[in-house]
């Protein structure tokens, strides 16, 4: 089911997401709905508190070489722990919960991270790059952070003045 994603600036994107401790079909649910709805705004990441489920959930699907986004490329992530990180990177960041703008954000280049999959199988995994700019941007979202909090103080001051502009125009 496609669900509504929640923007900026609602609260909700400030709460800290909750461990999960029951990989049951309730979980299953969720993520297959944080998938038809991702893609459904042709996101390549979500977090599940963007849908109102503030839990340490969240799903990345980037494109593959062909640019094709494929459901085989799905990566499914539970209870995420960034455990070692190097280098830095810096890529133009967008976010669905803050549609329509983007940023240059500064992160690490490499991770090692460990998580569960959607049945609770324990898995250690390294990603750099893009995967790795990805995992860290919802890694965020699960601490109640948004990318825009990574601005410069002008950059964030710009932003406020040009989202105020825009949910004014939308009302
Ligand atoms: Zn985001």
């Amino acid at each position: 089911m496609i669900r509504e994603i929640i923007t900026y600036p609602n609260k909700l994107l400030k709460v800290k997401s909750k461990k999960v401790e029951c990989f049951d079909q309730e979980i299953h649910t969720l993520l297959d709905d944080m998938y038809e709805t991702m893609i459904s705004k042709n996101g390549i990441g979500l977090a599940s508190v963007q849908i109102g489920e503030p839990l340490d959930i969240l799903i990345i699907n980037l494109p593959n070489k062909d640019d094709k986004q494929l459901k085989e490329d799905l990566v499914e992530v539970i209870n995420p722990k960034i455990i070692q990180t190097k280098g830095t990177t810096l890529y133009t960041e967008g976010c669905l919960s803050v549609p329509e703008y983007y940023e240059d954000v500064e992160r690490a280049q490499w991770i090692e991270v460990e998580y569960q999959d959607r049945d609770g199988n324990l898995i250690n995994c390294e990603y750099d790059d893009l995967m790795a700019i990805a995992f860290q941007h919802e890694c965020d979202h699960l601490n109640g952070e948004l990318f825009i909090e990574k601005l410069s103080y002008l950059k964030r001051k710009k932003f406020e003045k040009e989202w105020k502009k825009k949910i004014k125009g939308k009302k």
